[in-house]
C-alpha cells in the first residue's frame, strides 16, 4: 500500500462525525440500514444525516440519495450494512466522493475466508489511496454518548435514553460491546465512546486505545480483546494511560485454548500468549480481569468511586445481617482481599454501641446493644473511614426494613470518607427501591456478591498499578568481570561442537540447546553465580575435579538426550569421598546405558550447594512483545503447581521482588517451620541480571531455565545449580 494518501479526518471525527451517510438506509427497522438510522435520529444525533437509497426519494423525512456520490456534500462518515457483494462498489464510490471514513458493518469478510480476506484487502486499499479511514469490517460501529453519535445498529440502542459519562471502551467483539453498554448502563454506568474495531482492517485497537488515552471525555477505559497486532505500541498505549491517570481494564481470550480458537475464527485475528500478556499488563499497570461484565462494573467504579488510597489495605465489611457479611468475608481472600485491623479508636467507637467481645470485622450490625440504630451505622462506616488500615468499606445489604433509607445514606458517607464503598444489593426486585435511591445519588451498587469482589479487586489492582514507577530506573547492573578460566570454562571448548544425540527428541535433539555446563558459562558472564564444576571423561577425572572442587560433590550424566536428568538417575547429590565418587560414576554410566545408549558426553562434577529454598528463573523471548523474564518458588512444586509469574525484560530490583512476592509459595520465602528466612535479595539479583541477558539476547534466546537457584540463608546469597538453555 505505497500509495497510501494522509487520512482526511482524524479519528476524532471517524468517532464524533458531523455528518453521517446511511448506506442502505431504510424505514423498515428489521433491515441493518433501518436500524442505523432509526438508532442516530432516536439518540439525538445532532449533525447532519443523509440517507442513501437508490429506490426511495426520502427516508423518515430526510431527502435521500441514490448514492454517496450523488448526496450534496461528502459526509465525514459513511456506514455501510450492505452485502458483501455491494461492498467494492460502495467502498470505491465513498472514496472518490470524499467521505473521511467508512464504518463497514458488513461481515463474512477476512474473518470467513480467503475470498473474503481478499475482499477485504481491495476495499482497504481503495480506502487508502484515497485518504479514507475504514473501521470494521465485521464491526458493530461507535457508541459516541458525549457526541450523541450512536452510529451503530446495535440493539443495545433500543435502550436509553444514554447520557455521557467517562467510560471510553474498545472492543474486538461488536456484539459484546452492545452488550456491555447495555449491562453497564442499567447499573448507571455511563460511557465517552465505544468503538467495536471488528477485524481492524485499517482502524487497530491500539489506535482507538491511543485516541482514548488523550480524548478529554474518557475517563477510564475497557477493552475487550482477542490478539495484539501491535504488541510493542499496545504496551506503551497502556503506560500512556496510566500516565494519564486513566485506569484500563481489559479482558482478553486466549487464556484457555477453547478462547483461543473461537477467538481465532471469530476475527481472524491471532491470539497471542497470554502469560505474556498478563506481563505487560501488570508492568504498564492496566488491570487484566475474567468477567466482562465485572470490567465494566469496574471502570465505573474507578469514576463514579473514590479510589482506593493505595494497594493492600484492607476491606471492613459491614451490614445488619451476620450471614451475608460472614459469606462476604469468606470471599475476600480468594479475591485476594483481606479484612482490615481496626485501629484502637476505631474499635473504641463501636465499643459504644455493642459488646466489646462483638468489636471485630466483618461488622454485624446485629449485634449492636438495643436502641442503636441508624445513627450508629453511620458512626460505624465514618469510623471505618478515618481507619488507616481500612482501604474500602463493603456493605452487602440483604432485606430488612428500611431498605431504601439506609442506603439513602451511603453515598454522602462514601464521598466524605473519600474512600470506595462497594453496595451490594442482592434481594432481587425487593431492593428496588434502594437501588433507586443510589441511582438518584449517581452512586453505583451491585447486584451480586461476586461482581462487588470483583470490583473491589480490580480496584486495588488498580491501586497496584497506580503505584508502579514507570520504570524509571532499568538501570543495567555491572557485570562481574567474565569469570577466571575456572574448571568450567576451561572445559567449554571440549562440549560445545555438539554431538547430536539420535535418542534426543524436544530438548535433547539440536545444536541450539546448551548443556547445563554450557548454560552456565552463559550465566557467569551477566554475573550469575554458579556452581564450581568441571566436564570429567574418565573416573580419574572426576576423582581429580572433586579434590580440586572439595567434597562433597554432585555428579550429574551429560547427555544431551535428557531433559530431566534427575528422572533417570542421572544426579548423585552430596558424594562425600573417593568410594562413593567411583560408585555414583558407575551407577551414572549404567544408567545412561540403559535409558540413552552411547549420548553419554562426560560427568559433570560439581559444588554441592546448600541452602534453604530453591527458586526458577526463567527467559524466553515472546513473538510479539519481546523478552521476558519468569520466577518460581519452590523446586518441583514449580511446574506441579504451575507457579510462574512472567515480566518483560529488563526488569527493576523493584519490580522482581514483587513478582517472586506475588507467587503462591512466596511465603517458603520466609522461613516455614523454623527455618531460617531465604535471601530473597540474591533471587532478585539474579533475576535482574538474567533479564538483561534475554533483553540482549533478543530473538536470538528461544528459553533459557535455571532450574533450581539455591537461595541460601538471608546475606548468604543464592547459585545455579542446573540451568539449560535453547538459542535460535
Ligand atoms: P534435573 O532438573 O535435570 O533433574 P538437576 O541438576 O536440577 O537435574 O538436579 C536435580 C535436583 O538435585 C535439583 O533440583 C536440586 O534439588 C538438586 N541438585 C542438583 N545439583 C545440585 C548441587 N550442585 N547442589 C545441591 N543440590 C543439587
Ligand atoms: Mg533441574
Amino acid at each position: 500500500m505505497e500509495d497510501s494518501q494522509k487520512p482526511r479526518i482524524g479519528l476524532d471525527r471517524l468517532i464524533g462525525p458531523r455528518s453521517v451517510a446511511v448506506v442502505g438506509a431504510s424505514e423498515d427497522v428489521d433491515k441493518f440500514g433501518g436500524r442505523v438510522i432509526h438508532y442516530l435520529m432516536k439518540h439525538g444525533y445532532a449533525g447532519r444525516l443523509i440517507p442513501i437509497n437508490p429506490n426511495r426519494a426520502t427516508i423518515r423525512g430526510l431527502p435521500a440519495y441514490p448514492a454517496v456520490s450523488a448526496a450534496p456534500e461528502a459526509p465525514d462518515v459513511a456506514i455501510l450494512a450492505v452485502p458483501a457483494a455491494q461492498l467494492e462498489t460502495q467502498v470505491a464510490d465513498c472514496a472518490a466522493a470524499g467521505v473521511g471514513g467508512c464504518i463497514v458493518i458488513t461481515g463474512k469478510l477476512a474473518e470467513a475466508g480467503p475470498e473474503g480476506a481478499a475482499l477485504e484487502e481491495k476495499i482497504v486499499a481503495t480506502a487508502r489511496s484515497a485518504g479514507m479511514r475504514i473501521l470494521g469490517p465485521n464491526c458493530l460501529g461507535i457508541l459516541n454518548p458525549v457526541e450523541r453519535a450512536m452510529l451503530s445498529s446495535s440493539l443495545a440502542l433500543d435502550g436509553g435514553p444514554f447520557g455521557a459519562g467517562g467510560i471510553g471502551m474498545v472492543s474486538q467483539s461488536g456484539a459484546l460491546m452492545g452488550t456491555l453498554f447495555a449491562f453497564g448502563s442499567d447499573h448507571g454506568a455511563r460511557f465517552s465512546r465505544c468503538v467495536s474495531v471488528g477485524n481492524q482492517a485499517d482502524v487497530e485497537l491500539v489506535e482507538v486505545l491511543e485516541h482514548l488515552v488523550a480524548d478529554e471525555a474518557t475517563r477510564s477505559i475497557c477493552l475487550y480483546v482477542e490478539g495484539v497486532k501491535h504488541p510493542r505500541r499496545f504496551h506503551q498505549a497502556l503506560r500512556d494511560a496510566r500516565a494519564a491517570d486513566k485506569p484500563v481494564f481489559i479482558v482478553k481470550v486466549g487464556r484457555s485454548e477453547a478462547g483461543v480458537r473461537a477467538a481465532r475464527s471469530h476475527t481472524a485475528s491471532l491470539a497471542g500468549s497470554y502469560a505474556a500478556f498478563e506481563a505487560i499488563c501488570r508492568d504498564a499497570g492496566a488491570v487484566l480481569m475474567e468477567d466482562t461484565g465485572a470490567m465494566v462494573l469496574a471502570a465505573d467504579a474507578a469514576i463514579r468511586l473514590p479510589r482506593l488510597p493505595r494497594a493492600g489495605m484492607g476491606v471492613a465489611p459491614i451490614a445488619s445481617s451476620g450471614g451475608s457479611t460472614a459469606v462476604f468475608a469468606d470471599l475476600m481472600p480468594g479475591a485476594g482481599l483481606r479484612l482490615a485491623e481496626l485501629s484502637a479508636e476505631t474499635r473504641a467507637v463501636l465499643g459504644g454501641f455493642m459488646p466489646e467481645s462483638h468489636v471485630a470485622l466483618p461488622l454485624d450490625t446485629g449485634s449492636f446493644h438495643s436502641g442503636q440504630n441508624e445513627a450508629a451505622m453511620e458512626t460505624c462506616i465514618r469510623a471505618f473511614m478515618a481507619d488507616p488500615d481500612v482501604g474500602a468499606v463493603a456493605f452487602p445489604m440483604t432485606t430488612q426494613p428500611f431498605m431504601a433509607q439506609r442506603a439513602a445514606v451511603l453515598p454522602a458517607l462514601c464521598r466524605e470518607g473519600r474512600k470506595p464503598l462497594i453496595y451490594v444489593m442482592s434481594a432481587g426486585s425487593i431492593g428496588d427501591a434502594a437501588r433507586e435511591r443510589l441511582r438518584e445519588a449517581d452512586f453505583p451498587y451491585y447486584d451480586r456478591v461476586s461482581d462487588a469482589l470483583a470490583v473491589l479487586r480490580a480496584l486495588e489492582a488498580e491501586a497496584a498499578g497506580r503505584a508502579r514507577r514507570m520504570r524509571p530506573d532499568v538501570v543495567r547492573p555491572s557485570f562481574a568481570p567474565p569469570p577466571q578460566p575456572s574448571p568450567a570454562s576451561q572445559e567449554r571448548e571440549s562440549s560445545l561442537p555438539c554431538k547430536r544425540s539420535a535418542a534426543g527428541e524436544g530438548w535433547g535433539g539440536g545444536p541450539n540447546h546448551l548443556t547445563e555446563h554450557e548454560t552456565k558459562s552463559l550465566l557467569s558472564t551477566y554475573g550469575i553465580p554458579v556452581t564450581r564444576e568441571r566436564l570429567a571423561h574418565t573416573i580419574a577425572d572426576a576423582l581429580a575435579a572433586a579434590r580440586d572442587i572439595g567434597f562433597p560433590v554432585v555428579l550429574k550424566g551429560v547427555s544431551r538426550a535428557v531433559v530431566h536428568k534427575s528422572d533417570l538417575g542421572l544426579v548423585r547429590l552430596d558424594i562425600r569421598d573417593e568410594a562413593a565418587l567411583r560408585d555414583a560414576y558407575r551407577a551414572i554410566e549404567a544408567a545412561v546405558d540403559r535409558h540413552a545408549p552411547g549420548t553419554l558426553d562426560g560427568v559433570l562434577v560439581q559444588e554441592m550447594a546448600r541452602g534453604e529454598v530453591e527458586a526458577f528463573l526463567g527467559a524466553t523471548h515472546d513473538a510479539g512483545f519481546g523478552p521476558m523474564v519468569l520466577a518460581g518458588i519452590g523446586g518441583v512444586l514449580v511446574e506441579a503447581l504451575h507457579d510462574v509469574r512472567m515480566a518483560p525484560a529488563p526488569i527493576t530490583a523493584d519490580d522482581a521482588r514483587a513478582l517472586f512476592k506475588s507467587l503462591k509459595l512466596a511465603p517458603l520465602l520466609h522461613g516455614l517451620r523454623g527455618r531460617p528466612p531465604a535471601d530473597l535479595d540474591a533471587a532478585v539479583e539474579a533475576l535482574v541480571r538474567l533479564s538483561w541477558l534475554a533483553a540482549d539476547l533478543g530473538p536470538r534466546l528461544v528459553e533459557l531455565d535455571v532450574n533450581p537457584l539455591i537461595l541460601r540463608r538471608v546475606g548468604e546469597g543464592a547459585i545455579a545449580v542446573d540451568a539449560r538453555a535453547t538459542l535460535a
